[in-house]
């Protein structure tokens, strides 16, 4: 077992019960103050905690970083430590945190040097991600979205069950929890109409996803293969990939997806480590009909049981939950997904990012985007506050929180959450 990830360990700091931030979680994130630059973090309870801070003053003694892993606005520099520099980071920063360890808890100038409060942070956007690849490895959702545009008889395309379908995407607009996106604009051709008209999205949707970020890979030409995947995923994040449908509607045929897609997705700030999630691992569905190719075979549980939540908020008004999923539903799993990618010798960088495709599980309920839970419009949400939602309305913020839980211990993502103001 991965010493950080041991369920007795308990904390000198105090962790409310239903925290998604146990020591056992330990994620890592990019933070500022109103006195300080940008910097390298970390979290227990509300507490966020400084590493440049712990660097300096000597705690990281005989592990291999420098002080311009931490003094810096991205994790990318640990991250180049490859997967044994970050799980001994970890386990340091567990040990220099547990109960029943002195050191740090006894020095209170260091403490004082080291803690920040979580209300006096601005978080910031984690990773410099260099490549950013979507997936669309839900099957459910898959399914869903053949039944709305085709037919139920043939809802998956005939490629879908063996090949881990997806798109390269834009990096650039990849933007941290908190960001307000504007309602975009764009070509689309409602169906009354003869010829494609130029204006604002009036479908404007949200897509529950995960994401997953790599430490450097491969030389170009050789592959990853699913037993090795494990060695190359850093941690992962909540992702709402906001999607215009009309727009993508109109535009996505031949090529997929474009600027219904990547005008913003939105990230949750904290990186939860592949090494925390590790305890969380559960079956996958079955592959054998239709058998997948040898490539594409895992041995293991490589699945992961993550609950997911979305929520709409009007402005001035409450939360409504539209969907709890979970990232267990998944028919392709990361290690496939990377295998896949890589399997014509395509290279992966440190910091790029693969988002899962939209999160959707099998009963209604569990629906991860406005299309497939208003049934394209045609089964609107009722809201608590009496008015209904077939897609996103202006000023409504989109909230996605996700946690797993096992054996007394929870290790939670924070959330992903953006307002979508209207068209500029
Ligand atoms: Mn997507």
């Amino acid at each position: 077992m991965i010493q950080a990830n041991d369920p007795k360990l308990t904390s000198w700091i105090e962790v409310e019960k239903d925290s998604d931030f146990p020591i056992q979680n330990i994620p890592f994130g990019v933070f500022k103050t109103k006195d300080s630059a940008p910097r390298v973090g970390t979290r227990i309870g509300n507490k966020v905690i400084d590493l440049n801070a712990l660097f300096v003053l000597g705690y990281f003694k005989n592990l291999p970083f420098e002080g311009s892993d931490f003094n810096t606005s991205s994790l990318n520099n640990i991250m180049k430590k490859g997967k044994e520099g970050t799980r001994e980071l970890r386990n340091r920063i567990s040990k220099l945190f547990t109960s029943d360890f002195p050191d740090l808890k006894n020095n209170e100038q260091h403490v004082a040097q080291v803690l920040i409060d979580i209300d006096e942070v601005e978080m910031l956007m984690p990773v410099e991600i260099r490549d950013y690849t979507d997936f669309y490895s839900s099957e459910q959702h898959a399914y869903n979205v053949g039944c709305l545009f085709r037919d139920p008889n043939n809802a998956l395309l005939p490629n879908w069950k063996h090949i881990p379908v997806g798109y390269h995407g834009r990096a650039s607009s990849i933007i941290p929890s908190g960001q307000a996106i504007h309602r975009p604009k764009g070509q689309k051709k409602p169906p009354t109409e003869e010829v494609p008209v130029f204006g604002q999205s009036n479908l404007m949707d949200f897509e529950l996803e995960m994401a997953f970020f790599t430490y450097e890979g491969k030389p170009l030409g050789d592959h990853i293969t699913t037993a090795e995947a494990d060695d190359y995923i850093f941690g992962m994040a909540l992702f709402n990939d906001w999607s215009a449908r009309d727009i993508q509607g109109w535009e996505y045929v031949p090529l997929g997806p474009f600027l219904g897609k990547n005008f913003a997705s939105s990230i949750s700030c904290w990186i939860v480590t592949l090494d925390a999630l590790e305890p969380f691992r559960v079956a996958g569905p079955d592959q054998s009909n239709p058998k997948i190719l040898p490539y594409l075979e895992y041995a293991g549980n490589k699945h992961i049981d993550i609950n997911l939540d979305v929520f709409i908020q009007p402005e001035g008004g409450e939360e409504n939950c539209v969907c709890n999923s979970n990232y267990r539903h998944m028919y392709w799993n990361m290690n496939q997904q990377l295998a896949h990618h890589t399997v014509n010798g395509c290279n992966i960088n440190n910091g790029d990012c693969y988002a899962s495709g939209t999160i959707s599980g099998p009963n209604e309920g569990e629906y991860g985007s406005m299309l497939e839970i208003s049934w394209k419009g045609t089964k609107p949400f009722k809201m608590n506050d009496g008015t209904e939602r077939k897609f996103i309305n202006d000023n409504d913020t989109v909230i996605m929180r996700g946690y797993s839980e096992k054996d007394g211990v929870r290790i939670g993502f924070g959330e992903v959450s953006a307002k979508l103001l209207p068209a500029k």
